[in-house]
């Protein structure tokens, strides 16, 4: 597809309006109201709240990519000179004003994203290209709508999750990527620099992962909203990621350390489904404030964003390539990609390694990549005896307080 043709083009008539920036401000100092409610939050989050918050105006010290979606290998991004930052919105009053272009049954993120490039002082402004993968319909449709905004990239990864017939194709297309993004930053991207960006990825994956060790076995030292806001701060902040390093280690001893207060009971789930991102934090509200620990996950933008590691075979440029192309399309439990039971044995794993009471969905509506799932993953969960909930839901809050009676009804069945 020829995204330059200017040729009959429709261009998009901006919905940016003072009105509905104030909405998208509201929308997030709710959001933050929350957080702030919470009790015994550790001392260190605030600097992940901010970073994530104010991610518009952080300082750009070299080219900035925006990407879309969680398979796209910022490793290759990295070493080939620019910053990136993840561009899916959650912001109702974002919905709101992509609606306005993108009618119709579409998901409420692709809508909030593209109400997100609509705003004139927002963070896709800056960046000076994209990256999308062609993942959902939706994705792959905003890739071409997006092309007003900047050059756009579209990562092709196979549908097959065979990594013996694709590897090849899809080192191929990452080099694609890296001289795509070489045109922009005019830096050609080397062994060394390709390594140090999976050494530094690593490094962000592995203290994530050891916040979940230690909330997991101290509940109640880090809640599950603080958790996605610290993950969310190393993905969605164009800020180099060198920088949240050190914060997240100060994170972590803090969780290490942490006594929590002793708490009635509550139950143990495993929360999977589809992206939730900032501030659309609702179905996390609900569930905290319902007595529910989420002691393990599968959401693209929460855990799973960084547990598939990059499992180098050797340390030469090829090696590397290939293995991010094994991480990039065959590690990631996501529906557009993986088969239906990859994500299956994902969650009854985590249901059995973390003790978990029961299983939550979260289903946006309109992605139908899940709603494809569902009721296999249903049946499958209640076969074994796990209880499951599936909270289908968009963006509004209208329907909070029909989801909170549901969940609490779902979790004294527990
Ligand atoms: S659900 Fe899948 S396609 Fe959608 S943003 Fe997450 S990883 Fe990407
Ligand atoms: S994966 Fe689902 S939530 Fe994400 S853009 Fe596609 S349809 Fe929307």
């Amino acid at each position: 597809m020829n995204r330059s043709d200017k040729k009959n083009r429709t261009p998009l008539v901006s919905s940016d309006s003072p009105g509905n920036r104030r909405k998208q401000a509201m929308v997030e100092s709710a959001q933050r109201q929350h957080l702030d409610d919470a009790p015994n939050r550790p001392s260190s989050i605030p600097y992940f709240v901010e970073r994530l918050v104010n991610a518009a105006e952080a300082p750009k010290p070299r080219p900035r990519i925006g990407i879309l979606c969680n398979f796209i290998p910022v490793e290759v991004i990295l070493a080939a000179g620019a910053d990136t930052v993840r561009l899916d919105c959650g912001n109702s009053a974002a919905a709101l004003s992509g609606e306005e272009h993108l009618t119709g049954d579409i998901c409420p993120l692709a809508q909030a994203t593209l109400g997100l490039f609509l705003r004139e002082d927002g963070i896709p402004r800056t960046c000076d290209a994209f990256v999308i993968p062609a993942s959902c319909d939706a994705k792959r449709k905003l890739a071409d709508i997006l092309a007003h905004f900047g050059p756009v990239f579209q990562l092709a990864l196979p549908t097959d999750p065979d990594s013996a017939c694709h590897a090849d194709e899809i080192v191929a297309e990452l080099k694609r990527l890296a001289a795509f993004v070489a045109t922009i930053t005019g830096h050609t991207l080397n062994r060394a620099g390709l390594l140090a960006a999976i050494a530094l990825t690593a490094r962000r994956n592995d203290l994530i992962r050891r916040l979940q060790v230690a909330r997991t076995a101290q509940p109640g030292s880090l809640s599950i909203r603080d958790l996605f806001v610290t993950v969310q701060a190393s993905l969605f902040s164009p800020e180099p990621l060198e920088t949240w390093i050190k914060p997240a280690e100060i994170l972590l001893a803090e969780v290490q350390a942490c006594v929590p207060e002793p708490r009635s009971l509550r139950r143990r789930v495993v929360l999977t489904g589809s992206p939730i991102i900032w501030p659309n934090f609702k179905p996390l509200n609900i569930l905290e404030l319902c007595g529910a620990d989420v002691v393990a996950d599968t959401i693209c933008t929460g855990t799973q964003s960084c547990s598939d590691p990059v499992v180098l075979a050797g340390t030469s440029l090829d090696a590397a390539y290939r293995a991010l192309a094994e991480r990039a399309a065959f590690g990631l439990v996501c529906p557009c990609f993986c088969g239906q039971t990859t994500r299956l044995n994902r969650i009854i794993d985590l249901v059995e390694k973390q003790h978990a009471d029961g299983v939550v969905q979260y289903a946006l509506r309109f992605c139908h990549a899940f709603d494809l799932e569902n009721c296999r993953i249903e049946r499958t969960l209640r076969d074994r005896r796990i209880p499951f909930l599936n909270l289908s839901t968009d963006y509004n809050l209208e329907d909070t307080e029909l989801l909170r009676a549901r969940t609490e009804t779902f979790l004294e069945t527990l």
